[in-house]
């Protein structure tokens, strides 16, 4: 039998698509009985494994948001608790929330500000994007993108949503019941330009942005366009 082989999505080697395919986003993120119609990409075995650490932090932080939804809660209880020993748990906690800052709700819940300058879950969202934009856009060779992630001050999180929302006609997809819903849109003039928001369990949320990469003025241009859309 003839094996068709396919670019990995993340490094862009052959690989055989029926022997690995990665869960974008990470299965982890969705609890069990949610799992029915995951999206699952071609990667090569070397990438595949390579997200594994990085899976169980991903996973730990979108189910930390404040007003947790019930699919946040079941996510918790049965795939961080179950998979990280309670020793751990504690660590990987204060690891993740001492780069963020806290403050108080008024039913006494904590709650972070913006998380930016952590470099696991921004490689995370960025892959999840690869993935999504892989599935949606198969022609657009994206390893030439630059790529920019950024968390949302949870408080802020459903008016800069909403906002976002109103400026242009967007595609949605969704999976697990609401435990990540994303929507994104991609510059008409620009194909490569796009932006992404990303949210889990109805409680955390992420921008991500990619537009080809260009020498020149690279970082002004994605950052006033960055600035415009919020
Ligand atoms: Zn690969």
């Amino acid at each position: 039998m003839l094996r068709i082989f396919e670019p990995c999505y993340l490094c862009g080697k052959p690989c055989d698509p029926t022997r690995f395919r990665d869960h974008v986003p990470p299965k982890g993120v969705f609890p069990k009985g949610l799992r029915q119609d995951l999206i699952t990409i071609p990667c090569c075995e070397k990438c595949n494994h390579a997200n594994h650490k990085s899976d169980e932090f991903f996973r730990l932080f979108v189910s930390l948001g404040v007003h947790r939804s019930p699919t946040a809660q079941a996510s918790w209880k049965q795939v961080v608790e179950s998979t990280l020993a309670e020793k751990r748990l504690p660590r990987e906690i204060a690891r993740l929330t001492s780069k963020m800052t806290p403050f108080q709700l008024p039913d006494g819940q904590l709650a972070y500000k913006s998380y930016q300058k952590t470099r696991p879950i921004n490689l995370q969202l960025i892959r999840i994007t690869k993935g999504i934009l892989r599935r949606e856009y198969p022609d657009l060779n994206y390893f030439g993108y630059e790529w920019f992630a950024r968390h949302f001050d949870q408080l802020k999180m459903h008016a800069t949503i909403q906002h976002l929302v109103s400026l242009a006609k967007f595609e949605f997809v969704e999976r697990g019941e609401g435990s990540w819903r994303c929507f994104h849109g991609m510059a008409v003039d620009k194909p490569d330009m796009g932006m992404w928001v990303h949210i889990f369990h109805d409680s955390q949320a992420f921008i991500v942005m990619h537009q080809i990469r260009d020498p020149k003025h690279r970082r002004k241009t994605s950052i006033e366009w960055f600035h415009s859309l919020l």
